[in-house]
């Protein structure tokens, strides 16, 4: 008989129930959802394809089987009660997965493998994970990037702060910059790698004193704002890597998989000799493995219905989960993605993301988009170039949502210039324009 260790949901089997909205669900405290609890399972490195089907046996066991990939690469395990998710914590620890527990410290997905990365941002990432461990009253999104300018770059997510590998006359140094994305950040210096390291911790322990309150762009004022930053990369598709290794970049529609789906793509992946993989950011998953066995895991993928390649207009639309998973929702989400992507692939080119939120919290893409559809409590409001909390241009119906994104996807059909992606033609059009051609078809 197998002993299991004494630990508090062995006395109390229910769990810190975590309701804040914007905070973080982790493993050991869930936070409540539209379809019950949601447990966090963040990594911190490539596990093998077996683990991750015995995590989903778990979500199929203690929750609904339904399992999200975010935005930042945790994967999600949702429908959890208050009796499951104390279990589902156990069992999840006795997988031995590497299991990220404090300060976020991510890197591309593709570090340390990829041929064209400036340096292997994760020993500075290591050293900073470790070096943090002690440091109390850090907030609880606070989250620092490493990146080492690769194939794969994390430019587009937010950190409070972030290092990127840059080339100088003195060798490889680090920019340290301070909030917002990598082309929104401000730069607070550049560093050797034990300076950076040490001008990180610093840092974080200005944030820490705080108690919880402050962030990175909080430090920011006065400096400078960054020079821009390379776009983000697809994540989907085959990458090669060093040691004749290739990555296969490969996920489930916006971001969400039954239990089942996830678990057949790990068998095959097993099957093929795919030796480990990593949830990464893009509600992605990247395979590692020989390029015939990456190559045959796509296929695979793709008959299964998983986006496999970056043309696919599914992965170029950021949706949160929506109604009714998450009940703050008034919209369901994704319900209105697989429309605009079977409906509107030429509007969704590659060249922006298409928000649609189920409420303005936009978990889904923190970040300004070129276009968003915003569930509220009348309808759904539109917003061009911003957040979702910021101004709409147009406000319709529930019933008009669908039509009224036809009619932006026409508008930008018609009159897009030679050359010109979907993201600069709405851009150029303005709310104006596209507010004009949302309301031609109400009477
Ligand atoms: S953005 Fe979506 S997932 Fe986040 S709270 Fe709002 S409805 Fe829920």
């Amino acid at each position: 008989m197998t002993t299991l260790p004494l630990d508090r949901t062995a006395l109390d089997p229910r769990p810190d129930l975590n309701m804040q909205r914007g905070a973080c669900p982790a493993l050991s405290a869930p936070m409540m959802t539209g379809d019950g609890l949601l447990a966090r399972v963040a990594l911190t490195d490539a596990v093998t394809p077996a683990q991750l089907a015995g995590l989903c046996r778990l979500a199929l066991r203690h929750g609904n089987g339904i399992l999200d990939i975010s935005a930042r690469g945790n994967l999600q395990v949702r429908g959890l009660t208050e009796m499951s998710a104390p279990l589902l914590d156990t069992n999840v620890r006795a997988l031995n997965l590497p299991l990220r527990e404090g300060l976020a410290v991510e890197t591309p997905p593709l570090a340390g493998l990829d041929d064209g990365e400036i340096a292997d941002p994760r020993p500075l990432a290591e050293a900073i994970r470790q070096e943090a461990h002690g440091i109390e009253g850090l907030a609880p999104k606070m989250s620092v990037v490493v990146d080492g300018q690769g194939t794969l770059r994390l430019s587009h997510l937010l950190a409070d702060i972030r290092l990127i590998a840059v080339r100088s006359d003195g060798g490889i140094r680090w920019k340290l910059l301070l909030g917002g994305a990598e082309a929104t950040g401000r730069i607070y210096g550049l560093f050797g790698e034990t300076d950076a390291i040490e001008a990180a911790i610093l840092l974080l322990r200005e944030l820490a004193a705080t108690g919880g309150k402050a962030r990175g762009r909080d430090l920011a004022s006065g400096l400078p704002l960054n020079d821009g930053a390379a776009p983000s990369a697809s994540l989907f598709g085959i990458f090669a890597l060093s040691d004749n290794l290739c990555a296969a970049g490969i996920g489930p529609a916006f971001g969400q998989a039954q239990a089942e789906d996830l678990i057949a793509l790990c068998t095959e992946a097993e099957r093929l000799g795919v030796r480990s993989l990593k949830p990464a950011l893009d509600h992605s998953l990247m395979f590692f493995g020989p390029r015939p066995a990456c190559k045959l895991l796509v296929d695979f993928a793709g008959r299964k219905g998983f986006i496999t390649a970056p043309g696919d207009p599914r992965g170029n639309i950021a949706a949160c989960p929506g109604s009714p998973a998450c009940s703050s929702a008034t919209i369901a989400t994704r319900e209105i993605a697989a429309n605009a992507a079977g409906e509107y692939a030429d509007l969704l080119d590659g060249s922006f993301k298409l928000h649609i939120t189920g409420c303005p919290k936009g978990c889904a893409h923190p970040q300004p988009a070129a276009l968003s559809l915003c569930g509220t409590a009348d309808g759904v409001s539109l917003i061009a170039q911003g957040k979702t909390t910021e101004k709409p241009f147009a406000s319709v119906a529930f019933a008009d949502t669908n039509a009224s994104l036809g009619r932006i996807a026409e508008l930008v059909r018609a009159e897009r210039g030679e050359g010109e992606n979907s993201a600069a033609c709405l851009a150029r059009l303005g709310p104006g324009r596209l507010a004009a051609a949302v309301m031609s078809g109400r009477s």
